[in-house]
């Protein structure tokens, strides 16, 4: 194959709304295009439960419900998805090379919206992944109907997730680093409110242990360094993210906490390589920000496939 005759034009890895966005800009234009997706199309946005900070929405809407939405958007205009996780890839300036398990596929541009997982707490909660460990509350919460449970975290996710535990449960423990929160008032002055959500305040959970799942969560209060347990039936986890990149050419440049750097063009260091939303190196990672990046890398793309002929 001589170098430049490719597979597609772009391919997007990711269908969070990152992902989605660059595939709707991107068939639109025409572009030979493709959208891999290892999991459910949707990314972070079907394990929210409500979203009210998205445009277009005045009541808000479930995260469910906009993933499907975007979806069926990038569907009509006839981008083709496929349900493929991106193993590694060998970068040129004018072939991308893309392993699909047993396949390849090149391209001649890349967009990487592949966003970012919760953050561990690493104090031996793997144990109790489905046992009482959750990053998600829009899955589990109607697991724990009536009981007690420990929330973690401090910004917007986990306040507003804390919140919506509270439909279901009896009591949230809400346990943060700090002596304040980070989220956005609005929701702060909800949780304040919230009669079923106690604080913990300057602590951080250091074990958990239980018989058959979670039964106490181990926190120690980090300025007086006294230790306490709090017997509750499950543990969520909501302490930030770290960037999917495990499968990136190591070319890619990447800043101090693993997420891709990118210009305002959304440009990376690898020509032909663009990066959006939730995995770049960003100052706010919400629906928006990742649409936003989303329609400029691709029309960096289109623009870059113009260029190179
Ligand atoms: C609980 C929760 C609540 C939130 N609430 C809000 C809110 O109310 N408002 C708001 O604006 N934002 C909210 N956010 C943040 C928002 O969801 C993210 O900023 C947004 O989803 C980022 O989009 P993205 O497309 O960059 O990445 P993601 O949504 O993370 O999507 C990335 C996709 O890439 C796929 N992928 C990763 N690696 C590969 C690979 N190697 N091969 C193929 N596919 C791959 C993943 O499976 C995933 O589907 C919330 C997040 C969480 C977790």
């Amino acid at each position: 194959m001589p170098e430049t005759d490719t597979d597609y034009e772009i391919v997007i890895i990711g269908a969070g709304p990152a992902g989605m966005t660059a595939g709707i800009y991107a068939a639109r234009a025409r572009m030979k295009v493709l959208l891999l997706e290892k999991a459910a199309p949707g990314g972070q946005v079907i394990i929210t439960d409500w979203v009210e900070n998205y445009p277009g929405f005045p009541e808000g809407i479930s995260g469910y419900d906009l993933a499907e939405k975007m979806l069926t958007q990038a569907k009509t205009l006839g981008l083709e998805i496929e349900s493929e996780e991106v193993s590694s890839m060998t970068l040129t300036p004018k072939v991308k090379t893309l392993q699909l398990g047993e396949r390849t596929i090149t391209t001649k541009s890349l967009i990487i919206a592949s966003g970012a997982s919760p953050r561990k707490l690493n104090v031996g909660e793997e144990k109790f992944m489905g046992k009482g460990v959750s990053f998600c509350a829009t899955c589990d919460a109607p697991f724990f109907k009536e009981k007690t449970v420990v929330a973690v975290g401090g910004g917007d996710t986990a306040i507003q997730e804390a919140i919506y535990l509270t439909k279901f449960v009896n009591k949230v423990y809400l346990v943060h680093r700090r002596d304040e929160l980070r989220a956005t008032k609005i929701l702060q002055e909800r949780a304040f409110k919230n009669k079923k959500i106690e604080f913990v305040w300057d602590s951080v959970v250091t074990g958990m242990d239980g018989f058959f799942g979670v039964e106490n969560v181990h926190v120690k209060n980090v300025k007086t360094q006294e230790s306490r347990t709090i017997k509750a039936d499950g543990c969520f986890v909501w302490i930030g993210i770290t960037p999917n990149t495990g499968f990136l050419d190591k070319s890619i440049e990447l800043d101090q906490w693993g997420f891709i750097v990118a210009d305002q063009y959304m440009a990376t260091s690898v020509p032909g390589v663009f990066a959006a939303g939730d995995v770049r190196n960003t100052p706010l990672r919400q629906i928006a920000t990742a649409v936003g990046d989303a329609a400029i890398a691709s029309v960096s793309a289109e623009h870059f496939i113009e260029n190179i002929g």
